[in-house]
């Protein structure tokens, strides 16, 4: 009979690869978990029992065609597993990094539901693209035709750079627009690299110049520029993220050494490429010899305590006001932070800062969860009395971010904007209500995530070739 390759949940236990020691890691900025070796990949993938209806395909946003790239990986056909994977996922290596396995395909994983532990999908998505760039599998994209048409892609992040990898396999010229020096959106400027090293988003850069897509770097669109983009290209889409801060406005807040997370880890990971970047240089972005609070409980707040931890802070804390089960932030990440050495305060509210120009404290008000509110989270109330000090030469507020106002940026009345000004655009294609003009990713969403917006540049794609399609099919008639 032959050998079962798959189903082995039950004699093989879930195995994560190699985590580095937390005194290892917290002096650089290298990812922390290593590659599986390609035995481990073959057995922990082996351990899918193959479901017929996917839980794990369902809850992940690419309906990645994860049991049959499983199977794959587990009989040693890795090209093969290659290919599956990369047909519904523009960046597998960086969703097998970054994602949030744990609330989508993981976190759906019928195994884990019956007591054994979940697939590692997401390492295992990792690992076949990563071993498919060694063994030399990932090739440019090499349309069997060029077309006239040509689209205009404003901001170059995940979802920007999903759109653009779509299009070109259609042979449509693709021009991407972005105000930084450097393509990749938060892949290269917002995620810290213990997450994601530089280099895997750079090379993915680099894959899609060499399959024909222009980049436009340094390059602010505003309205000038948006009306130039417009009459240029047959079609616009708008990719540019979500970027203002939510601020804090109470006593002391003007203080020098508040600072933006994004700010700070903006110029982090700037200095990782060995560029300049004075308010680095000079002290005021980084946290060497200084006591750290973070303000926030989500994954930018994570990313800020635990890159602090790497600058060589004297001590990291973060507040948040509610507690560890109601935090937005991936509880693995929480995990490998307090390994690093981050002391979570939870329950714990800012009410002010102390100093005179500079801060030197956090006026914390301590919380306990009430009732549920209408969203059903239970609301924070204040505990009265409680109130203390918390010492802070550098304090960072990581509270979330809001859109830009992009009718006024780009001097367009009429693109419409939702009551939390982001764009409002059509499920599934992106289309705004003015002629070929398309919004996808944060922009539209709110601060999501990179495989959402990587979702949203294949399918925008999808529905511009299918309009140029239909236009080019009249005009032949
Ligand atoms: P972005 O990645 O924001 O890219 C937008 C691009 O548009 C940028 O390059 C910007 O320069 C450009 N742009 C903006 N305005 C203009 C303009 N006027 N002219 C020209 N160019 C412009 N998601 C995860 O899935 N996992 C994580 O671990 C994770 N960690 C995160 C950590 C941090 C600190 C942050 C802030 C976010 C994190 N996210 C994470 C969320 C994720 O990064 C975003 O959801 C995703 O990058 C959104 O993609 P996007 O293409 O819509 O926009
Ligand atoms: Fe899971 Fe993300 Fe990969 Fe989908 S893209 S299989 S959600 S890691
Ligand atoms: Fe395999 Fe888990 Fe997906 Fe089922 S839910 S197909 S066991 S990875």
């Amino acid at each position: 009979m032959a050998k079962q390759a798959m189903l082995k949940f039950v004699q093989i236990d879930r195995v994560m690869p190699e985590k580095r020691a937390a005194d290892d890691r917290k002096d650089d900025f290298d990812e922390i978990y290593a590659e599986y070796a390609s035995a481990k990949a073959e057995e922990q993938a082996s351990r899918c029992s193959q479901c017929g209806v996917p839980y794990c395909q369902s809850h992940c946003p690419l309906h990645n065609n994860i049991p049959d790239w499983l199977r794959l990986t587990a009989t040693g056909r890795l090209q093969e597993a290659y290919q599956t994977s990369q047909a519904t996922n523009t960046f597998p290596e960086i969703c097998g990094r970054i994602c949030p396995q744990d609330r989508l395909c993981e976190g759906n994983c019928v195994i884990e539901q019956s007591g054994h532990g979940t697939v590692t999908i997401g390492s295992i998505e990792k690992y076949i693209t990563d071993t498919a760039w060694d063994k030399g599998w990932v090739m440019p994209v090499s349309p069997p035709s060029e077309r006239s048409e040509s689209v205009g892609i404003i901001g170059g992040g995940p979802g920007g750079l999903a759109a653009a990898d779509m299009l070109r396999r259609a042979g449509i010229q693709v021009t991407v627009y972005d105000r930084y020096d450097r393509a990749g959106g938060l892949l290269m400027y917002g995620i810290p690299g213990f997450k994601l090293e530089k280099d895997i988003v750079q090379r993915r850069n680099d894959l899609l110049a060499d399959g024909g897509v222009e980049f436009v770097l340094n390059c602010d669109v505003d309205a000038a520029k948006f009306d130039e983009i417009r009459a240029k290209h047959d079609a616009v889409i708008i990719a540019t993220g979500v970027y203002k801060s939510r601020d804090l406005s109470m006593p002391g807040s003007g203080l020098d050494g508040i600072e933006k997370a994004i700010d700070f880890l903006t110029a982090s990971n700037r200095k990782s490429f060995g560029d300049v970047v004075e308010d680095f240089d000079n002290g005021r972005l980084n946290a060497k010899g200084k006591k750290v609070v973070v303000i926030g409980g989500g994954d930018t707040a994570m990313d800020c305590v635990r890159t602090s931890i790497r600058q060589g802070a004297t001590s990291v804390k973060c507040l948040y006001r509610r507690d560890r089960a109601n935090m937005p932030g991936s509880q693995r990440e929480t995990q490998n932070a307090e390994e690093e050495g981050v002391i979570f305060e939870w329950l714990s509210a800012p009410k002010g800062f102390t100093g005179d120009d500079s801060v030197t404290g956090v006026m914390v008000q301590k919380m306990r969860l009430g009732q549920p509110d209408a969203s059903g989270r239970q609301a924070p109330e204040v505990i009265e009395g409680a109130d203390y000090v918390e010492e802070a030469d550098l304090v960072i507020k990581a509270l979330g971010f809001e859109p830009e106002d992009l009718p006024t940026l780009f001097g367009q009345p009429d693109l419409p904007v939702t009551r939390w000004g982001t764009v409002k655009a059509a499920f599934q294609t992106g289309a705004t209500e003015m002629d070929g003009v398309y919004a996808i990713g944060d922009i539209v969403r709110g601060a999501s995530l990179v495989v959402w917006a990587i979702r949203d540049g294949r399918d925008c794609a999808n529905a511009i070739i299918d309009t140029f399609n239909s236009k080019a099919a009249i005009a032949a008639e």
